[in-house]
């Protein structure tokens, strides 16, 4: 089994809000293994890209606190580390590919020296080599005319245009991990599917270890080895994207599956789960998915229940229908 790259560890990462503390990760742990594409899925608010941005340290003081916990990279707890040693590892070892690619590119530079500047900073190129580089990234990504691209300003652009230069910028230094962040959200559906294969090209060229933040479970499905799903900033289970998609176990994983549509199969309303997000201020030491469960038991409403595997190793769960605490409640 291939090593690992990145570990959570218990992370804990808090927002201090005038209505009280939001825990927006919860005890946070699981691990990312070189050339290994993990998804993390949920709903918006459940602490995905929150868990991403307290692995680049972009957590913003005083409101955003990493308040415990340990995030490793190549064996090194990132959270010990300074600014210096944080913008290091920023954007060479570890890059980030937004939802957006619009509002992340800067639109008073051209493409050229927005994939040049990090080629200059981190690989120490001078501006000849990186323009070098910069047109064959333009090229890798897949656009025609490179060098006309170079001089080009990111509105002269279309939006499929727009993400293929933001891949090109994250992969510019050859990071070891690329965190895309719904990569394909604002994308229409032809380009998205263009995008999912140029990333998958790259990681399989490339080698590089993919964090997969998304909503969709068509995308997770297409390019994850293993799956993580959350809700309301904790984990909820976690297992290899077919023993998830084969065999879910927690009735939120199993509300989001049959909340996806199917070709070819009739249906009067595409099924949404009921009920809302609990409100972050206000979560218990219970399942923060119980008043959205058709399972709920009495147990459930005040009590956590542990996350561990049931049967498989490698496939965990966090609910009580799978515990023999549970089963004396049903
Ligand atoms: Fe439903 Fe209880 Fe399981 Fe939570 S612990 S998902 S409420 S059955």
């Amino acid at each position: 089994m291939a090593k690992e790259l990145v570990q959570f560890r218990n992370l804990e990462t808090h927002f201090h809000t005038s209505a009280g503390i939001v825990k927006a990760v919860d005890d946070v742990s699981f691990s990312i293994r070189e050339g290994e594409t993990v998804g993390v899925v949920g709903e918006s608010g459940c602490g995905k890209s929150v868990t991403a941005m307290s692995l680049m340290r972009l957590v913003e003081a005083p409101h955003g606190v990493i308040a415990g916990g340990e995030i490793l990279f190549e064996g090194k707890d990132l959270l010990q580390f300074n600014k210096k040693e944080m913008s290091r590892i920023r954007g060479k070892e570890i890059s980030i590919i937004f939802q957006e690619p619009m509002s992340s590119l800067n639109p008073v530079l051209t493409i050229g020296e927005q994939i040049t500047e990090p080629l200059m900073l981190h690989l120490l190129l001078d501006r000849k080599e990186a323009k070098k580089k910069a047109i064959e990234l333009i090229s890798l990504v897949g656009i025609p005319r490179p060098e006309e691209i170079f001089y080009s300003y990111p509105h002269e652009l279309s939006g499929g245009m727009r993400q293929r230069i933001m891949i090109a910028i994250a992969l510019s230094c050859d990071p070891k991990l690329l965190i895309a962040d719904e990569p394909t959200t604002a994308l229409d559906v032809t380009i998205q599917a263009q995008i999912l294969d140029l990333m998958r090209e790259l990681k399989s060229k490339l080698g590089t270890s993919i964090m997969l933040i998304t909503h969709d479970l068509g995308v997770v499905a297409e390019m994850a080895d293993y799956v993580i799903v959350m809700y309301a900033g904790k984990i909820i289970e976690e297992a290899p994207v077919l023993e998830l998609f084969k065999d879910p176990q927690h009735p939120y994983t199993k509300g989001l599956l049959k909340a996806k549509p199917v070709i070819n199969q009739k249906q009067e309303r595409l099924y949404s789960i009921p009920g809302q997000v609990p409100n972050p201020v206000e979560l218990g030491d219970n399942c923060h998915f119980h008043d959205r469960c058709e399972f709920c038991m009495e147990i459930c409403k005040v009590k956590q229940p542990p996350f561990r595997a049931h049967g498989d190793n490698m496939h965990k769960t966090a609910c009580w229908l799978y515990e023999e605490e549970g089963k004396n409640h049903e």
